[in-house]
């Protein structure tokens, strides 16, 4: 029979899917000897049982009923026993922390009659009992009988005044019992459950039903947790730390989540219990007064979170009461941190003995790294802060505020630096959103319009600042306090903390940049800005390059894009786009090769434009040395390279009209760009069909990639053909392109990209003709979605996110389940046809932590990505390995 309840001996920290992180946890200090109160965990498959059928399992009630009344032989009492009572903590716990998000009832069991109970057993302590009674028709009718807190909350002030709650006499607290009462009475028409076995029940089916309150889908959904997981509820004997002043609760991290410097990092409550200290109804003191207050508590945590960090090896986060001068652990977990504090940790541990280094490596991830470029406020400037919403975007940004995307677009357009404020932003307000510096909304969360597109263009942003009252109207906003801010008000914002700062605060560059700027060494000084991190940086990255299998090229086409992406680390160029080097003055020459009327007019522009792409080549092979460059042939539709036909079509209206004149030469031009009109471009003519079409156009740029192979001794260029979908075109081309190579003595690889569903589904036909691929995942994503990148993020991604259709952009992270199953299979036949297959792939996704793991499992050879994201991929390849 299935097991659904888990004595907290029974369990260990592995057991996080069915008893939830804080179950696991909990079972894992008892096992270490741990002063942890008796309890028991009810398994997440109860709860999942309980959510799909409606129903607890068959069993359940009659096994948790046994491992209560082995808890009450333990304690020697029974759950609320009127003279000496027996009370529980009932407490939501699911595998991946969501604070905040479900519920906890503290001192389940209490009555009118086992509350005497309780003050006989605190040894005449009234005021203690009365305070935990009230507490728990508080918290049960707010998160059990669904109660609007506030009720609650506005007798409590009422009752106090202006003095605190400890300050509540016996009777006063016994007064605000019955008001309690009422409250419960008036709002659900029932009476507080007495009896405490049904309290327990109730507790628990509403921790259950927590899993699917609103906020915590929203959280979920957020943080990319799976929505079918369910929560595991703890029943803990309670431990009060609210009798008295030699009782208190408190938190606390082993070391600085910060920084992640060691030492002594927590707050303490005293004469409290459970959440006040994070609700901040009183003031705590720093942990370390504990010392004063009650030496011989302070000295044993100590030794415990030790314990916990050596046993762990790594840093924990802690709750823990004492109760008349007793210590009791009540939580424990591997605690969240910053990004640096992260790197930092993990070589402490290594140095401490601890952890291996590759398991440090496995500790980091690369959006830390990401997050350690950003540019970043300075820590030691003077700030303002004036509010805080999440952090959606990376990244630091100062600006006037602005009101209106027009307003954006105007500004900007005179060189002003702005941030884009509004309520929440929507598809209209793109264009200020590609002028601002940084987009700040006071609605909406993580995945919320402002969020997804921010994080897809790379800007820096904070939404869901809640606090702040935004007038779009007034073109103003109002801060908590009072504090004002209109249109042209300099602000900063955070987009890594969330922070909202009033004026300018100065911005510094990333030491870890630098770091990769000079190529990944230190300097021999050892007087690296934040010498500490850069050094944990290095070293995690020495050791995840010296694991990883799969290579790291980049995506440049500039020497200087080239040189930096040497410096990053990049081992060869996975994609070099020839495209950008027709525009500009060049474009002319291009045009003239489209319209070209006759073999000789066509020869001539051609004839202009080897030189041109030949110096081109030059520069870059001479930045990458003897490392890959794989260069692709143009690939963007043709019209890119004509005048529009909207305005060409009115400047030839106007001229018929009698206004103005056009050139004999326009309106050839209008001709051949109506004739030449694609609806559909981006499905028309371009890539390899341009190619075929044009006649000469991929022939002058092999001629020029093989004369620039013969200056730069050692360059090893790739020729990569865009867009096929049939061998037969890439066939037509390599011919071509192998007799000028054979012509000019070069060796190179002719492959080509696999960026159409055709291509992925022939890979074997079409290996028999390329020596290598490369994945086009960002057109592959548009064809297999069959959406446009340019057109649907802002359109509706949004809400495809809100509704869960997908959790993250597919062209942010590779869908792995439809185009991932086309780079599998076609990666498959590919190599079957031909063994020796070079496979990368040069889509956006090369950069991407998840993306980059995928492409290490399927086997690629390498994965080609920005510069800038060249060390994240590095770190990410090796952490694949690992
Ligand atoms: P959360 O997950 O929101 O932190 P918890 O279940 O940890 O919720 O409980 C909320 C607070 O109540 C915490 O401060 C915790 O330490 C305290 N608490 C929980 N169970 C007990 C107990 N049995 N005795 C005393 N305090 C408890
Ligand atoms: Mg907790
Ligand atoms: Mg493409």
């Amino acid at each position: 029979m299935a097991k659904f309840v888990y004595d907290f001996t029974e369990g260990n920290r592995h057991l996080k899917d069915l008893l939830g992180g804080k179950g696991a946890n909990l079972a894992e200090m008892t096992n270490l000897g741990l002063p942890v109160p008796p309890g028991f965990t009810i398994t997440t498959e109860a709860c999942r049982h309980y959510l799909t059928q409606g129903t607890v399992p068959d069993g359940f009630e009659q096994e948790v009923e046994e491992h209560l009344a082995a808890l009450e032989r333990q304690m020697g009492r029974t759950l609320g026993q009127a003279d000496d009572p027996l009370l529980v903590s009932v407490r939501s716990g699911a595998k991946f922390s969501m604070p905040g998000m479900m519920e906890t009832v503290l001192n389940i069991g209490l009555n009118d009659e086992s509350v005497h109970g309780l003050v006989k057993q605190a040894g005449g302590n009234d005021r203690f009992a009365w305070d935990s009674y009230r507490r728990l028709i508080q918290m049960f009718g707010k998160t059990v009988l669904g109660i609007d807190g506030d009720h609650f909350e506005h007798a409590l002030d009422t009752l106090k005044g202006d003095r605190q709650d400890t300050d509540l006499a016996a009777a006063e607290l016994q007064a605000l019992v019955e008001t309690f009462k009422g409250i419960v009475r008036e709002q659900t028409g029932h009476d507080f459950p007495a009896d405490p076995r049904e309290q327990m029940r109730q507790a628990v089916m509403a921790v259950f039903d927590s899993w699917n309150a609103p906020r915590a889908i929203l959280y979920r959904r957020q943080e990319r947790i799976p929505a079918d997981l369910g929560t595991a509820v703890n029943i803990v004997a309670m431990v009060f730390g609210n009798c008295g002043n030699d009782s208190g609760t408190g938190v606390a991290f082993t070391r600085d989540p910060g920084s992640g410097h060691q030492g002594i990092y927590g707050d303490y409550l005293q004469n409290a219990q459970g959440e006040d200290v994070v609700a901040g109804i009183r003031n705590t003191i720093p942990l370390q007064d504990l010392e004063r207050l009650d030496k011989s508590s302070y000295d044993e945590l100590l030794a415990i979170m030790e314990k916990l960090e050596n046993h762990y090896r790594d840093l924990c986060d802690i709750e823990f009461t004492i109760e008349r001068g007793k210590l009791w652990m009540l939580q424990t977990r591997v605690g969240k941190r910053t990004a640096a504090a992260a790197f930092r940790i993990a070589t402490q541990l290594v140095d401490q003995g601890l952890i291996s280094l590759d398991e440090a490596v496995t500790r980091v991830t690369g959006d830390q790294l990401a997050q350690l470029m950003f540019p970043r406020f300075d820590t030691g400037a003077e700030k303002k802060k004036i509010a805080k919403g999440m952090n959606a975007s990376p990244g630091a940004a100062v600006g006037k505020a602005v009101f209106s995307s027009e307003r954006a677009v105007e500004l900007a357009a005179q060189g002003e630096e702005v941030i884009l404020v509004r309520r929440e932003t929507n598809p209209d307000d793109l264009s200020g959103m590609i002028a601002a510096r940084g987009v700040l909304t006071s609605r909406g969360g993580k995945t919320s319009h402002a969020a997804v597109v921010a994080r897809g263009m790379g800007k820096t942003c904070v939404c869901g600042a809640e606090e702040l009252d935004v007038s779009t109207s007034e073109r103003r906003f109002t801060a908590p306090g009072g504090v004002v801010v209109t249109e042209g008000d300099v602000i900063s914002i955070d987009g890594s903390t969330g922070e909202i700062f009033l004026g300018e605060v100065p911005v510094v560059d990333s030491a870890v940049v630098e770091y990769f700027e000079r190529g990944g060494v230190l300097q021999e000084d050892g007087r690296d800005r934040e010498g500490e991190l850069v050094r944990a940086v290095d070293r995690i990255m020495r050791h995840a390059d010296a694991t990883r299998r799969l290579g790291v090229r980049a995506n440049a086409d500039t020497p200087e894009d080239s040189a930096r992406a040497r410096r990053f680390g990049a081992q060869g160029i996975g994609l070099c786009r020839t495209e950008h080097m027709f525009l500009g003055e060049r474009r002319q020459l291009v045009e003239d090769l489209v319209l070209a009327s006759g073999e000789q007019e066509r020869q001539a522009a051609l004839d202009a434009l080897e030189p041109l792409q030949k110096a081109d080549f030059i520069g870059i092979f001479r930045a990458m040395g003897d490392l890959p460059v794989t260069v692709r042939l143009i690939d963007p539709p043709l019209h890119e390279f004509l005048p529009d036909l909207t305005d060409l079509s009115v400047k030839v209206a106007l001229a018929d009209a009698g206004h103005g004149e056009v050139s004999v030469k326009d309106r050839e031009l209008l001709t051949a760009v109506k004739r030449l009109h694609e609806q559909n471009p981006m499905l028309g003519l371009r890539g390899v069909r341009l190619g075929l079409v044009i006649p000469g156009l991929f022939a002058m740029q092999v001629r020029a990639i093989a004369q620039a192979a013969k200056e730069v001794p050692g360059a090893r260029p790739e020729i990569m053909i865009p867009l096929i979908a049939a061998v037969q075109e890439l066939e037509a081309v390599r011919e071509e392109a192998a007799a000028i190579l054979a012509e000019t003595g070069v060796d190179a690889l002719i492959g080509t990209m696999i960026e159409t569903p055709r291509a992925a589904l022939t890979a074997g036909q079409v290996a028999e003709a390329a020596e290598f691929f490369s994945f086009g995942t960002n057109d592959l994503t548009q064809m297999v979605w069959a959406f446009s990148r340019d057109d649907v993020e802002a359109a509706f991604f949004s809400r495809y996110l809100e509704l869960g259709i997908f959790g993250v952009s597919p062209f942010e992270t590779l869908d792995q389940e439809g185009v991932g199953r086309l780079v599998r299979l076609a990666t498959e036949e590919g190599r079957a046809a031909r063994p020796d297959l070079k496979l990368g792939i040069c889509g956006e996704h090369g950069g991407d932590p998840g993306s980059v793991r995928f492409c290490h499992d399927v086997g690629l050879d390498y994965v080609s990505c920005s510069p800038f994201r060249i060390p994240v991929a590095r770190l990410e390849a090796g952490r694949a390995a690992l």
